[in-house]
């Protein structure tokens, strides 16, 4: 079987603490040891179906109580209650049947984000004991994991743990005796931002174009091939075994009110030691940066941070104490989306930075929409001439009048999405897009205008 790393790296996943009361390591275990994988380990080691074997001993609506009970939030981004999720699938009546799906998201896009292929590449077995619980769970007859096409190497191991699921005969023909069938198939995507969206998700799936649609009706009612559907982040449902094994009320006691459990933090950037982080929500964010990721490099000062991946607003020094969890840093002003923490030191130019960043949604824009099409398009020009130093006083303002019109009428968030970083630079950094435009040259310490124009 193929893997891109071959030495074992728990550096990443560590930090002092890390497995202790304080810090429960509910989903990473295992996490830096390419032999944990096997459902064999997983079952000796980590009390692996134990979650699934009391799930299946339970009546389905207990199990989506338990979750609710928990008060789990969504993983994903929108952090959406997920045993209220579940309780949207409709039960079949004596006049109707239904044919339910559950598919998991593990396209794993937002620049940023990097969880979700780390629980898949060593603890694959925790997100199939989370589908079984949840495919009982909402009674569905056939689950979906539908991954980014470039995890090649995380695919064959998947589909290698689905196998060892199949033998021990918690996947297929009446599972565990129980009389319901339910197996999980792995279905490759081809690596477009969009397809994150939940509704071009299923496109996606069902072999059409990615592209959002149209909402009402929501999944649930009409999800995969016309059926009830449910769709949840990798995160979300590796969370589902241990909320079962533990039992909801003490998962409610990890974390804050409202805000609970733990999450895992992927932090990039001008850090020292980049690598995701499972920590209880709450935690603040300056201890997630410095103590788990080792402070900013070069001993410099953090000027900016994205909290939850590359669509959140950024914050500047005074939120860097944020507690990180879903109401804290939307009070903030900002999302705790998918927990991508982006890290920029104080040699960074917010004008380039924001300008890469605008050039990734105009590029993932699937073009439905004008607002989004055009306006991501038109950000990017003006930033574009702003980073080369041909800006004009007014674009401060045209930027400023173009980014609340871009996200009202659109399908999905994504032109919103690219509004947010957008917003709050210029909001929070217009000295330096002033300096750019009057001067023609860099407040920040990094390569100058004219170098890195010579540069494009
Ligand atoms: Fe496509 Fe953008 Fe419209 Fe979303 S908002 S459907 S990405 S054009």
């Amino acid at each position: 079987m193929a893997a891109i790393r071959t030495k074992p790296d728990r550096h990443l996943y560590t930090f002092p603490g890390f497995g202790s009361e304080k810090f429960p390591n509910l989903m990473l275990r295992g996490a830096g040891d390419l032999d944990n994988w096997p459902r064999r380990v997983y079952e000796q080691k980590h009390e692996g179906y134990l979650g699934m074997r009391k799930a299946l001993k339970m009546d389905p609506s207990a199990v989506i109580e338990e979750v609710k009970t928990s008060g789990i939030r969504g993983r994903g981004g929108a952090g959406f209650p997920a045993g209220l999720k579940w309780s949207f699938m409709p039960k079949d009546t004596p006049e109707r049947k239904f044919t339910r799906y559950l598919v998991c998201n593990a396209d794993e896009g937002e620049p940023g984000t990097f969880k979700d292929r780390v629980i898949m590449e060593y603890n694959p077995h925790q997100l199939i004991e989370g589908m079984v619980i949840a495919g009982w769970a909402m009674q569905c007859q056939l689950g979906f994991v539908y991954v980014r096409g470039e995890f090649l190497w995380l695919i064959e191991k998947m589909e290698a743990a689905l196998q060892e699921a199949r033998d021990a005969g918690y996947l297929g023909k009446d599972i565990l005796g129980t009389g319901w069938n339910f197996d999980i198939l792995m279905h490759r995507g081809a690596g477009a931002y969009i397809c994150g969206e939940e509704t071009a998700l299923l496109n996606s799936l069902e072999g059409r174009r990615g592209e959002p649609r149209v909402k009402p009706p929501f999944p649930a009612a009409k999800g995969a091939f016309g059926q009830p559907s449910t769709i949840n982040n990798v995160e979300t449902l590796a969370a589902v075994a241990p909320i079962l094994r533990m039992g909801g009320a003490a998962y409610a006691n990890l974390g804050r009110p409202k805000n609970t459990g733990t999450r895992i933090f992927g932090v990039s950037g001008h850090v020292n030691r980049p690598g995701v982080f499972e920590l209880p929500l709450g935690t603040p964010l300056d201890f997630i940066v410095n103590e788990c990721a080792g402070g900013v490099r070069g001993g410099k000062k953090a000027k900016a941070i994205i909290p939850g991946g590359s669509s959140c607003p950024m914050f500047d020094a005074k939120d860097f104490d944020c507690p990180m969890d879903f109401d804290s840093v939307r009070d903030r002003g900002s999302m705790a989306g998918s927990g991508g923490v982006i890290v920029m030191d104080e040699d960074t130019c917010i004008v380039q930075a924001t300008l890469r960043l605008i050039r990734f949604y105009a590029h993932e824009s699937c073009g439905q929409c004008t607002p989004c099409r055009e306006g991501c398009n038109w950000m990017q020009m003006i930033l574009q001439r702003i980073e080369d130093g041909q800006g004009r006083l007014e674009d401060l303002d045209l930027l400023a009048q173009l980014t609340p019109r871009i996200g009202l009428r659109t399908l999905c968030p994504l032109g919103d999405a690219a509004c947010g970083p957008m917003e709050s630079a210029l909001k929070k950094f217009r000295d330096e897009f002033e300096h750019h435009i009057t001067h023609g040259t860099c407040l920040a310490k990094g390569p100058g205008l004219l170098a890195r124009a010579s540069a494009h």
